[in-house]
């Protein structure tokens, strides 16, 4: 049996890769601060939602010493994780961003992630196969002002799968995969951001436009297909747009 942990499940693209599984009756334990009811009742009860701050790292590994994903994943054959939740902020030149700001996002976008993949290959203790995708960006391979912080944890998690990629572990496989340009809510918060500290923002006012956003649910069907793939994992770093 097939199952995916998907963190940031509540809205936006997570909301789209969670529902997608969830039409293939794969059943999804889905982590972010809110829920998603109306997901969860049409899910047939497939969907389990667990209330996280993955930018609390002391209540992620409260909650990854509890046990519910060891539980989660005891009668899988498969196990995928989805490594979607995301912040933004800060955004802005260094002095401009708040230290607490700082450490929140690095501890969803980063730590969070890093601990999750390490928390399922022990979930699945070579026992079953384990996928983890981590949801990058193009920002964290092009320096693009104003996204520092965010930028550098999409490349953290582009060399984490790498290095997990080289330790070529048995039955474990692993992409952070660039989605392209999505329309979700961080992207009207890209287009809300001050020029001042993000002087990028005209490109993504016309993309949206233009109508060169992908919308979740198209986005999240390249990302599933991917992620089920006989080729997941043959390049630990990849866009989704790129992929034939
Ligand atoms: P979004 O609409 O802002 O949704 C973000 C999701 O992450 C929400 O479900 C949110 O859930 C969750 N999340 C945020 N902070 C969290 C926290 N502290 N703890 C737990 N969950 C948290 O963003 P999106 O556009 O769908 O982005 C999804 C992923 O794609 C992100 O990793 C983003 O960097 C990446 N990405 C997006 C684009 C794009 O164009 N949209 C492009 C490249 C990459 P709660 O608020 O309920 O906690």
């Amino acid at each position: 049996m097939i199952k995916a942990v998907v963190t940031g499940h509540s809205r936006g693209l997570g909301a789209a890769v969670a529902e997608n599984l969830l039409a293939r009756e794969i059943a999804v334990l889905g982590l972010a601060r809110s829920g998603h009811p109306d997901l969860a009742a049409r899910s047939a009860g497939r969907l389990t939602e667990v209330a996280l701050d993955l930018a609390d790292a002391a209540a992620l590994v409260r909650w990854l010493e509890g046990g519910t994903l060891a539980a989660f994943a005891a009668d899988a054959d498969t196990l995928l994780l989805v490594n979607n939740a995301g912040l933004l902020a800060p955004v802005g030149i260094l002095a401009a961003q708040p230290p607490a700001a700082v450490v929140q996002a690095a501890t969803c976008n980063v730590a969070a992630a890093l601990a999750l993949a390490t928390a399922a290959a022990q979930a699945v203790a070579g026992r079953a196969e384990l996928r983890v995708l981590h949801v990058s960006s193009g920002a964290g391979r092009n320096a693009i002002a104003g996204w520092s912080v965010y930028g550098a944890g999409k490349a953290a998690l582009d060399h984490h799968a790498r290095t997990v990629a080289a330790d070529a572990t048995p039955g474990v496989r692993i992409c952070s995969l660039a989605p392209g340009v999505v329309d979700t809510d961080m992207q009207a918060q890209i287009r809300a951001t001050p020029l001042d500290d993000f002087p990028l923002r005209g490109k993504f006012e016309a993309l949206k436009a233009n109508g060169g956003l992908a919308t979740p649910a198209d986005c999240a069907a390249g990302v599933v297909a991917h992620l089920l793939s006989d080729r997941f994992g043959e390049a630990p770093v990849a866009d989704l747009r790129e992929l034939g």
